[in-house]
């Protein structure tokens, strides 16, 4: 599944085709992804030109000139697709701009979704409303995360994937951040020390920011259709490496915390 740093590098490698750029024709070839794409969708952004294009949590937001907002999810397996041509088997949306680039959104299980806002989409768009920080924003420091997480009893792994804490974690960014920080996924937010707080949330920037360092090293693989869908960085620290040996040496154990796997080294995360 796209997470953060997916989509941060998705949106980042659209804007040199969109933004600036009229849109002169917007197709759709089926009636919806995860649920049914916008009825006005066409003709609301048909003419329309794309001022910017921008991310909130796991959304890309393509915004025009007519204060429309184009809120794309990728889904399990969406992409947007660059090179052109004509529309495939999994090709859903398609845009067309002035300068003659032809946009395709590529999702074959189609839990994508694509809505459209009038008007200022972080204050409208109700997925949006109740999100919290984004990770790398100033907003999001020990600070802040030691309010949200104060009397919490949920493990702290548990709080972190809580939109409403921070926005666009996902579950592999998660596991490697707290063994970066050595925290243990199973331990009560609010035992959380303050110190080590205060390392969880460089550490959490900086596997964001190492991914979409990565991400746009291969950016040409991920807007192509025979890109590699899967995530950008390999050299996972603990994701996927049960009984595989952590930097500390200690044994990296597989959990399973609200139906989904956690890696942890239990000699070094506490
Ligand atoms: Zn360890």
């Amino acid at each position: 599944m796209p997470e953060l740093p997916e989509v941060e590098t998705t949106v980042r490698g659209l804007t040199p085709f969109l933004e600036g750029q009229r849109l002169v024709a917007v197709t759709t070839f089926r009636p919806d992804l995860r649920r049914p794409f916008p009825a006005d969708l066409a003709q609301r952004l048909s003419g329309a030109t794309v001022t910017s294009l921008s991310r909130r949590a796991k959304y890309g937001i393509v915004s025009t000139d007519r204060d429309d907002h184009m809120i794309f999810h990728l889904g399990m397996s969406g992409r947007w697709r660059t090179e052109g041509g004509e529309a495939g088997k999994h090709d859903h949306l398609l845009l067309e701009t002035a300068a003659g680039h032809r946009l395709f959104l590529h999702d074959p299980r189609r839990f994508g979704s694509v809505d459209l806002v009038n008007g200022d989409p972080l204050a409208l768009f109700p997925s949006f409303v109740s999100l919290g920080p984004e990770p790398l924003s100033d907003d999001f420091d020990a600070a802040y995360l030691a309010r949200a997480l104060a009397g919490r009893r949920a493990p702290i792994k548990a709080m972190l994937l809580d939109q409403t804490i921070v926005a666009g974690l996902g579950n592999i960014y998660v596991c490697e951040a707290l063994n970066v920080a050595k925290i243990s996924p199973l331990r009560p937010a609010a035992d959380v020390s303050r110190a080590k707080l205060a390392a969880l949330v460089p550490a959490i920037k900086d596997v964001l920011i190492a991914a979409i360092a990565a991400g746009g090293s291969t950016l040409r693989d991920f807007l192509s259709p025979e890109g590699d869908l899967g995530y950008f960085a390999k050299d996972w620290r603990v994701y996927g490496r049960e009984g595989g040996t952590c930097e500390c040496g200690g044994k990296i154990e597989r959990t399973v915390q609200s139906g989904r796997s956690t890696f942890h080294c239990p000699k070094c995360q506490r």
